[in-house]
């Protein structure tokens, strides 16, 4: 039996995909939108779909941008040749907070996980290694989690990019274990990274 409007059943099975939101959730959240004036409701669904349509790729470090080159590629004050490698923009996010990193990233979307199928080349590795053939690197910061997939991903990296010569460093561990970065405050993700070492 239809409880609700085909239109309500919908929305609530739509909403019910996104992470973190169970079928309870759901239904509060399509209430909600059903009681939210229609303009506010336009604003929503346009920046959802202007949002992915429009952001991309930056062609360099892979984070999620509105053009070509992101604001921190192209900043001529940040040290193109320190580049750190995080698991998501997220990350990328979560050290430009602390706004004492002056090197760049290169934002590989996932962490190697054998238990979930996902290998090597499921994530941005190919793209870092064509990175580093073609610019000058002084040094590659190992900035994954500190989670079995995170510290997996950093070996992996590691072993890749050691026989290029690069200076290969992972963050300090004091960030906890199977913490997600951007949850850790600045202060200790500022910590981790001066007191990282090289692998
Ligand atoms: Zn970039």
């Amino acid at each position: 039996m239809e409880y609700y409007s085909r239109h309500i059943s919908n929305l609530i099975e739509q909403l019910s995909r996104l992470p973190g939101i169970g079928a309870k959730s759901a239904q509060r959240l399509a209430f909600h939108i059903m009681n939210m004036p229609k303009e506010q409701v336009n604003l929503l669904a346009g920046a959802m779909t202007q949002a992915r349509q429009k952001v991309r790729y930056c062609k360099n470090c892979w984070t999620l941008t509105d053009e070509e080159l992101c604001p921190i590629c192209k900043n001529a004050r940040r040290n193109q040749n320190q580049i750190m490698v995080v698991e998501n923009t997220r990350d990328l996010a979560a050290y430009e907070k602390t706004g004492k990193y002056e090197g760049v990233y290169h934002v590989l979307h996932g962490a190697i996980s054998p238990m979930l199928g996902i290998g090597p080349d499921e994530i941005r590795l190919k793209e870092l290694m064509h990175r580093l053939s073609e610019q000058e690197a002084e040094e590659v910061i190992i900035a994954t989690n500190s989670s079995l997939e995170g510290e997996t991903t950093a070996m992996y990296i590691s072993k890749l990019v050691k026989p290029t010569g690069i200076k290969v460093t992972r963050i300090a561990s004091g960030v906890p274990v199977g913490g997600d970065l951007e949850y850790i405050d600045e202060v200790t993700l500022l910590r981790a990274l001066e007191g990282r070492v090289e692998l």
